[in-house]
C-alpha cells in the first residue's frame, strides 16, 4: 500500500488532478482509496456520477450510534473507495479537527485492513498547514507528498509553506515532497517560475497538465476526463503522470 498526500492551494485543481489520477491508476487494474480533506467535501464528486456520499463529519454529527465503513466509504468510478472528511458546522470549531477525527474512525474500523488498498490518496488543502492539515504527514499517514501548483504567486507561496511544513516532521521519518504537478493558469513565463520554484527547494517537476476547458466540460457530467475520454491526448498526459505515481520513479 502507498499512501499519497497532494496538498496545494485552495482552487488550484488538486481534486481535479487527484481524482484524475485515482481514475487512471484504478483503470490500470490496482485498488484506489481517494480521502477528501477539505471541508469543502468536494474531492470525489468526479468519481461518483451524481451517487450520495455522506462525508464523516456530517454522518458523525447525525448519527448517535457507531458508524460503520458502509456509512463513511462510498465506491465510485474503477471501484475507486471515496472517502470525505467534512468539517463542522461553518463558523463553529476547527476543520482540521475533521480530518483528525476521520482518520480515527478509518482506523478504528480497520478501513485499510478491510478494503486492502494498493494507493491511497489524501486530497488535502494547502492554504494553512495547521494541525488537522498537517495530519496526513504526521504519524505516519502518507510518506508522499506531492504538491499541485500554478506559476500564479500565491499557488507558489501556498507550495513554499507546504514544503516548510513537510520538511519540520521529516527528521521524525515520515513524509517526503517527492514531486510537483505544474497545473498551469497560463500565466506570463509559468514554466519558468514553476521550474524556479522547483529548483530551489530541490524537487522535480513530474506533471505538466495542461489549462484545458474539458476538464469542465467532463466534471459538468460528473466525471474525470479518464471516465469520460479515456482515449484523448489529455487522459494520456494524465495515465504518464499515473504511470510515474505508480512505479515512485518521480
Ligand atoms: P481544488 O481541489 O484545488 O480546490 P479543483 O480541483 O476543485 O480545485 O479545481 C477548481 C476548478 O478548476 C474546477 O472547476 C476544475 O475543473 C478547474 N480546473 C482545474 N485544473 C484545470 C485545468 N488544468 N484546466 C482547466 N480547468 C481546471
Ligand atoms: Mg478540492
Amino acid at each position: 500500500m502507498r499512501k499519497i498526500a497532494v496538498y496545494g492551494k485552495g482552487g488550484i485543481g488538486k481534486s481535479t488532478m487527484v481524482s484524475a489520477l485515482s481514475a487512471a491508476i484504478a483503470s490500470m487494474g490496482y485498488r484506489v482509496m481517494q480521502i477528501g480533506c477539505d471541508p469543502k467535501a468536494d474531492s470525489s464528486i468526479n468519481l461518483l456520477s451524481g451517487k450520495e456520499l455522506v462525508p464523516v463529519m456530517t454522518y458523525l454529527r447525525q448519527h448517535k450510534g457507531p458508524a460503520k465503513l458502509e456509512d463513511v466509504v462510498t465506491e465510485g468510478f474503477g471501484g475507486i473507495l471515496c472517502i470525505e472528511a467534512g468539517g463542522p458546522t461553518p463558523g463553529m470549531g476547527c476543520a482540521g479537527r475533521g480530518i483528525i477525527t476521520t482518520f480515527n474512525l478509518l482506523e478504528e474500523l480497520e478501513a485499510f485492513e478491510k478494503y486492502q488498498p494498493d494507493f491511497v490518496f489524501y486530497d488535502v488543502l494547502g492554504d494553512v498547514v495547521c494541525g488537522g492539515f498537517a495530519a496526513p504527514i504526521r504519524e505516519g499517514y502518507a510518506e508522499d507528498v506531492l504538491i499541485v501548483t500554478s506559476g500564479e504567486k500565491m499557488a507558489l507561496f501556498a507550495a513554499g509553506n507546504i514544503c516548510t511544513a513537510v520538511q519540520s516532521f521529516e527528521d521524525r521519518g515520515y513524509a517526503k515532497v517527492r514531486g510537483i504537478i505544474m497545473n498551469r493558469r497560463n500565466i506570463p513565463n509559468e514554466a519558468e517560475l514553476v521550474h524556479a520554484f522547483a529548483k530551489e527547494k530541490g524537487i522535480p517537476v513530474i506533471g505538466d497538465i495542461p489549462r484545458d476547458d474539458r476538464f469542465q466540460i467532463w466534471e459538468n457530467q460528473s466525471k474525470t476526463v479518464i471516465e469520460g475520454d479515456p482515449s484523448c491526448d489529455l487522459s494520456a498526459t494524465i495515465m504518464a503522470l499515473a504511470e510515474k505515481v505508480v512505479k515512485g520513479t518521480y
